[in-house]
């Protein structure tokens, strides 16, 4: 594929930006060759600067359910800007969206709103720690919960396709407080309750894997952490960041019936803008400053054109038969893509929770961080390669998930599957 206008800005920008990216996972140091850099996208589809088209199934990692460019978005957009990008007092959209994450999330009572999935993720940990008075949390491997120094421990994502699982400058000593469980392993997780009785604040997770390829929770380990956490005096920390709003308004708690004590939130509330927020019953969240003795703060949180978008996000999503229609979709694209896989005579494992899903070059089945790693790596890099080549844009690894959303139609999905299985045919 001729890339001569990405080639040239990528050049500079690895002369001024570490690698030439703010975020690892847009390098493509996991399939090789150069990111195409996208000068605009309008609903499913992006274009890159050299005028290519693609059907895109990144969304951004996760908060476009939307599409790009949505029109209702847009506009809260314009009308929020025209009015003044910040203020650092208080302004009536946040607490209009504070009110629909309450409404949406029964277990939410109290929310605070920052400007990342890392800084909510962060903080949910910081809470848990005042509110018990522990120090040590549980997370799983192959989970990402954000950048913060004691969450990257054995992390997902970017941390995973890179093959950084510990990153550089985090003190051990600091480390040590994170405590690492194997992913739909109970046994794993009792064993460090067993080790460490009344030291274990809490424990986050991801309700739906998503930063190690999608890996849906097995059969009765959301109800064991809930159980587990109760029974220690832990808390339960649930990282909706990808699955809020995403799996049902209710986010995947609300799809699996659990009633977490705190949950993190970013992405989709945001619209496509910087946005996160953590939350949870309220006497947890009065420890927070300034009610509270734990401190955390941001100049430009609850930022009047991050809410507005978030708000014009969510009001689309309340439409009735939205999360039966995005169902339906991504139902339609796992089927025909199992069907390509199959007449190619690939063995791929597609793993589907909702919109949001992974097809492992893996035999099968996939609900492990080993199983993961065990997937055909060169395979999905050739696959994806051929794919871009064809203008279908996957995540640059084989260890993400890919989205669907609200602006993909039938013909959308259809022509996918067509191109996945000319893209099998040509790479095998
Ligand atoms: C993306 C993500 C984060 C981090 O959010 P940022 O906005 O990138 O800081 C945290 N947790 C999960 C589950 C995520 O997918």
């Amino acid at each position: 594929m001729q890339l001569p206008k990405s080639e040239k800005l990528f050049a500079q920008a690895q002369q001024y930006i570490p690698g030439g990216v703010n975020s690892p996972v847009r390098s493509f140091r996991s399939v090789g060759g150069t990111p195409p850099f996208i000068a605009r996208g309008q609903g499913c589809r992006v274009w890159d600067v050299d005028g290519h088209e693609y059907i895109d199934y990144l969304g951004s990692w996760g908060p476009l359910v939307l599409g790009h460019a949505h029109p209702a978005v847009v506009a809260a957009l314009q009308k929020a800007a025209a009015d003044g990008t910040s203020f650092g007092a208080p302004v009536e959209q946040e607490v209009e969206l504070a009110r629909r994450i309450c409404q949406a999330l029964p277990s939410v009572e109290q929310v605070r709103l920052v400007n990342s999935g890392t800084e909510a993720c962060m903080s949910a940990i910081r809470l848990a720690r005042a509110f018990t008075k522990r120090n040590k949390i549980i997370k799983f491997s192959g989970c990402y919960h954000g950048h913060a120094d004691g969450l990257l421990v054995k992390a997902g994502s970017g941390a995973l396709t890179h093959g950084v699982p510990t990153s550089a400058g985090v003190p051990a000593s600091y480390a040590s407080e994170t405590l690492v469980a194997d992913y739909n392993d109970l046994p794993s997780v009792e064993r460090l309750f067993a080790a460490h009785p009344r030291d274990i604040a809490g424990i986050i997770v991801e309700p739906v894997a998503g930063n190690m390829g999608v890996v849906p929770p097995v059969e009765g380990f959301l109800p064991a952490l809930r159980r587990l956490t109760s029974q220690h005096g832990a808390l339960l920390i649930f990282d909706e960041v990808i699955t809020g709003f995403r799996l049902g308004y209710g986010g995947a708690q609300g799809l699996f019936n659990i009633k977490p004590d705190i949950t993190c939130l970013g992405k989709i509330i945001g619209g496509g803008l910087p946005v996160g927020a953590y939350g949870g019953r309220a006497d947890i969240m009065q420890q927070v400053a300034p009610l509270g003795p734990m401190y955390q703060a941001g100049t430009l949180s609850g930022n009047p054109l991050a809410v507005s978008a978030g708000l014009a996000c969510l009001t689309e999503l309340q439409r009735p038969g939205i999360y039966q229609r995005l169902e339906s979709l991504a139902q339609r694209l796992a089927v025909g893509l199992n069907r390509a896989f199959a007449e190619a005579e690939v063995p791929c494992t597609l793993n589907r929770a909702g919109s949001m899903l992974t097809g492992f070059f893996h035999p099968g089945p996939v609900q492990t961080l080993a199983q993961v790693e065990a997937s055909d790596v060169a395979r999905y890099n050739r696959y994806f390669h051929a794919m871009l080549e064809r203008g279908v844009y996957l995540a640059p690894s084989q260890f993400e998930a890919g989205f669907v959303s609200l602006a993909h139609t039938e013909a959308d999905i259809d022509r996918t599957v067509a191109l996945a299985a000319a893209a099998l045919q040509a790479v095998g």
